[in-house]
């Protein structure tokens, strides 16, 4: 490695260009701060653009076409076997979605005056980064810096062999092929929304989940009108079950189900969870500390690590790992920066599966309320009720929202049926903004629409 002869001195050095990093950097110029972002792909974007939310989510919108397609034979229209070609539809993804993003964000850093390095950041101490790219190293002198490093698929001891047929969400999302038979390890996220992808371009998906139930941890109501529909376009659904161990057997993959025996398929999604990106960094030349399980990087309600300098943000720091959450933390960091009062106290992150039908919640669930001692009172409309839903031929949604019985105020609301992504965020500014349920019930909501569901629910809980 040879040493460059610049020694570049800013205020603000990020290192990872995913929606943490470049939220934090893009806030941080805005405020006047001479701000770099280091990035290994020499790119702004991250998993997210690259590998995670953005090329999932176009994929995902190609199998709700596909799936809104056949569904439009039951009044009256029909458009015929879909044929699909791999080539334009990796194309279209590659190149209309993520390329002309990814070109945004080049801009808006441009606009901005925040250079984009391309390389891998190292501490060298509490004030210095050294950036590795092949033989070349550029050090970085900063007064604080942002880690926003990110997570990367974990894998399965005996199960992610070194094959082209065991794919991580990377490389499913590559589209390498469509298998005929496709084994899906991982009932959570990933493995829902590409086993959702793939059953829609034709694959037979047999999706395995460890625990009893899809989705852990996710309201079982809304868990429900999902588990039936993906009952009908998955091949197969074992819960309780554990993949063993998967071997190469010429052109397939042999598993080894626990309590099931042995199948073979064609490819296998390994989508078992995310682990955080917080090895090789350096860290230990700093004060900043890691969380004893899972490695994340300690951080406090302003994000900052145990070293004053040095502030951490996004999936880094922990769960949930989502990139709005990231995106909040990076603006709160930057107005932390330039000395405003800013704290990451957000009381609701809104998560949404993106599968048919999309589950979306923030806030507590009736299961967190009650384990914190809330006294709640909960209501479900359901969608069968909704004129909107009925137009759509999408009875099977449900809105349930969560009060507090004692304060009138909404804690938590989940919605499953499509579109339940876009309507939680009228839910997240109520729970955000501590909203009674008669503020819910006495707003206008457009007729017809799903919206009014929040405003049916809420009007039940007044009673
Ligand atoms: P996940 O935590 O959502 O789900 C992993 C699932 O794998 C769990 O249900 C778990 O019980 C199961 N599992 C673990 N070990 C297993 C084993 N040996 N055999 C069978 N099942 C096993 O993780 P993910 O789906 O990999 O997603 C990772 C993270 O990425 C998510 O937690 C989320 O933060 C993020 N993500 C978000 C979105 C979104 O916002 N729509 C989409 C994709 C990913």
């Amino acid at each position: 490695m040879v040493m460059g002869d610049l020694v570049d001195e800013v205020d603000v050095a990020v290192v990872g260009g995913g929606p943490g990093g470049y939220s934090a950097a893009f806030r941080c110029a805005e405020l006047g701060l001479e701000t770099v972002v280091i990035d290994a792909d020499k790119r702004l974007g991250g998993a997210c653009l690259f590998e995670g939310c953005i090329p999932s989510k176009a994929l995902l919108h190609v199998a709700a076409v596909l799936s809104d397609a056949a569904r439009a034979r039951e009044f009256g229209v029909d458009f015929g076997e879909p044929r699909i070609s791999l080539d334009p539809l990796r194309k279209w993804k590659q190149e209309r979605v993520v390329g002309k993003l990814a070109r945004g964000l080049a801009g808006v850093a441009k606009a901005k005056k925040v250079e984009v390095i391309g390389g891998r950041g190292v501490f060298e101490d509490s004030t210095t980064l050294r950036v590795e790219r092949g033989d070349v190293l550029r050090k970085i002198r900063f007064k604080h810096a942002i880690v926003a490093t990110g997570s990367r698929p974990s894998g399965l001891p005996g199960v992610t062999i070194d094959s082209e047929r065991v794919m991580d969400s990377t490389a499913a999302l590559e589209l390498p092929e469509i298998p005929e038979r496709l084994l899906v390890i991982g009932g959570g996220y990933i493995g829902l929304e590409m086993g959702t992808v793939y059953a829609a371009l034709g694959s037979r998906v047999t999706l395995v989940e460890m625990t009893d139930g899809l989705l852990p941890g996710v309201d079982r109501d809304l868990v429900q009108p999902l588990q039936r529909r993906v009952d009908k376009i998955f091949a197969a659904i074992h819960l309780g079950t554990k993949v063993a161990a998967i071997r190469e057997v010429g052109s397939e993959i042999e598993a080894d189900l626990e309590g099931r025996g042995t199948e073979r398929f064609d490819r296998v999604l390994v989508a078992v969870g995310r682990r955080a990106q917080s090895g090789g960094l350096g860290l230990e030349a700093t004060r900043a500390r890691l969380t004893e399980r899972g490695g994340f990087i300690q951080v406090d309600d302003r994000c900052r690590t145990d070293d004053p300098r040095i502030y951490a943000v996004g999936d880094v720091t922990g769960e949930p790992m989502l990139a709005h959450r990231a995106m909040r933390q990076g603006k709160v960091v930057a107005e932390v920066l330039a000395g405003r009062p800013a704290a990451f106290d957000n009381v609701a992150i809104p998560a949404v599966v993106f599968t048919d039908p999309e589950i979306a919640w923030c806030g507590l669930n009736e299961a967190q309320a009650e384990s914190q001692g809330v006294e709640a009172k909960v209501s479900k409309f359901q969608w069968a009720a909704s004129g909107r839903a009925a137009t759509i031929g999408r009875s099977d949604g449900l809105t349930k929202l969560v009060a507090d019985a004692r304060s009138g105020r909404l804690i938590g609301v989940g919605i499953v049926g499509p579109g339940a992504g876009e309507l939680i965020a009228e839910a997240t500014l109520a729970v955000e903004t501590a909203a009674l349920v008669e503020d819910v019930a006495a707003t206008i909501h457009a007729h017809p629409t799903l919206s009014e569901t929040l405003m049916e629910a809420a009007e039940n809980l007044l009673g």
